[in-house]
């Protein structure tokens, strides 16, 4: 492995993600003695230092409900600020000087992607890119061309081993689990496939709507915002061949593969909706057609998932915050024991939750109890916070990893690009948005996508 880096720069210290997600991470990494190193935040805001500090503690308080001060200082002892204009090399150059004593300086870029470039050509001007390494925030680009493009000026500055592109879906412990849950288990990789399984749903739902971020969100939407990444990713993962051994490379050529099969989204099979109420919020057009609800079919050609559905469906102001994955298996070949109420039992259900409650679910077919002989499902349950105890948050172990300089956890570059490929067909359709009611599963043209959608269980 690499040497670890050793120093952080923030820039973008002022802004949402470094507040909800990174000064968090920064204190944890402290705590476990993995960040003893200067840290300096950036940004144009004029915040001296105590602002700063206030600020990190703030964040660490809402975070985690209390802040150890032992570790707090031990933080606060490394956090410095940079304020500065992006576009003047002055700024590049103070920094250069406050970097003096750091051979492997880690840039973290928490800012617009609007300023990724002008921010990457500036540590290119000052000398930084060639002994740093880059964590670049989603989104990546606004398709296929414009994160080429991105692409290309990243590895202009900076060596490719040296780039990474955060989806943080992939530091997520419960996503990383399908690795283990399909490779580990000789029980269910035998019916992954065609023959055994009717479809497979992927939920990510938010139960919030655009939390005062409406004006970024507007110039985004669902589409790019979580499909492109979060959900392509979970279904490269859930499609993936077995890799061809046990390495990090082996396996992510695998999930390459897997999205490079995955045919290009169609309008014909995809509804967009908006709830209603979104246009009069600040920031947002009054004409608005961004979708902040979208659910598709995705099909792969390949012969282990020929004829099989993957639906996806995500949006705002859903009934529930939930990300969850549904597989549905078919039913018998012979209805030898009928379901309660039906010619046929249920299908079996194998439930993966990845977000906040994660664990996993399978339901089978059980005996109804009473003099005949006919089935009713119950819930095989795995709750993994109560039998696993806690593990660590996304954010903490992808800012660990690229202080190491390690790339497993990272999206690679052609990833995106498939990704990109795969939504490009469905970005910006001249259709109107179909609008749904808050607190409700989208429109209900949405509903008759699947045969029948199953809702998360939490
Ligand atoms: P913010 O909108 O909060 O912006 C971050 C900071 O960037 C601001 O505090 C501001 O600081 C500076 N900034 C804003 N506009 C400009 C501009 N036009 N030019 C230069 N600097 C500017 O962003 P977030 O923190 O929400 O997101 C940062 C990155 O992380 C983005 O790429 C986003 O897509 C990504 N991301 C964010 C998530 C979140 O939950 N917030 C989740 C996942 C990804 P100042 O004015 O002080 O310089």
């Amino acid at each position: 492995m690499d040497l670890r880096s050793d120093a952080v720069v923030l820039f973008g210290v002022t802004g949402d993600l470094v507040a909800k997600k990174l000064f968090p991470a920064l204190y944890e990494l402290t705590r476990r003695g993995r960040l003893d190193m200067p840290v300096i935040g950036v940004a144009r805001s004029r915040w001296d230092h105590q602002q700063l500090l206030t600020a990190a503690r703030k964040s660490v308080l809402e975070a985690q409900g209390r802040v150890d001060d032992e570790v707090f200082d031990a933080l606060a002892r490394n956090l410095t600020m940079l304020s500065g204009d992006y576009a003047d090399p002055d700024t590049y150059q103070r920094l250069a000087e406050a970097l003096s004593a750091a051979e492997r300086p880690l840039f973290y870029l928490a800012i617009p992607p609007a300023v990724f470039t002008p921010v990457v050509d500036g540590l290119a001007g000052a000398g930084l890119a060639a002994r740093g390494r880059v964590v670049v925030e989603k989104p990546f680009g606004r398709d296929l061309a414009t994160s080429h493009e991105l692409n290309k000026a990243l590895r202009a500055a900076f060596d490719p081993e040296r780039i990474f592109r955060i989806d943080h879906y992939l530091g997520k412990e419960a996503v990383e689990g399908l690795r283990v849950f399909r490779f580990a288990n000789r029980l269910f990789e035998p019916l992954w496939n065609a023959e055994h399984i009717a479809n497979i749903q992927v939920t990510l739902a938010e139960g919030f709507g655009t939390e005062g971020r409406a004006g970024f969100y507007d110039r985004v939407g669902a589409t790019r915002d979580v499909l492109q990444n979060h959900m392509l990713q979970v279904v490269a993962l859930l499609a993936m061949e077995s890799p061809a051994d046990a390495g990090d490379d082996a396996y992510r050529a695998e999930e390459i593969r897997a999205l490079g099969q995955v045919e290009p989204l169609s309008p014909a099979t995809t509804v967009r909706g908006q709830y209603a109420g979104y246009r009069d919020e600040t920031g947002v057009a009054a004409d608005s057609n961004t979708e902040t609800f979208i659910a598709t079919e995705l099909r792969i050609n390949s012969p282990r998932w020929a004829g099989v559905p993957f639906y996806l469906r995500t949006g705002k102001l859903m009934p529930s915050t939930a990300t969850e994955v549904v597989v549905e298996f078919k039913t018998p070949e012979r209805n030898l024991v009928p379901g309660a109420d039906a010619a046929a039992p249920e299908p079996n259900l194998l439930r993966f939750r990845l977000g906040r409650h994660d664990g996993i679910s399978l339901s089978v077919q059980v005996k109804q109890p009473g003099a005949e002989v006919t089935a009713v499902p119950v819930e095989l349950p795995v709750d993994f916070d109560a039998t696993l105890g806690h593990r660590r948050e996304a954010y903490e172990r992808l800012l660990d990893d690229a202080l190491d300089g390690r790339h497993l956890r990272f999206a690679r570059e052609e990833t995106i690009e498939q990704e990109w490929r795969i939504v490009e067909p469905v970005l910006d359709l001249p259709e109107p948005v179909l609008s749904y009611p808050r607190g409700s599963w989208g429109p209900a043209e949405a509903q008759t996508l699947a045969g029948r959608w199953h809702a998360p269980t939490t």
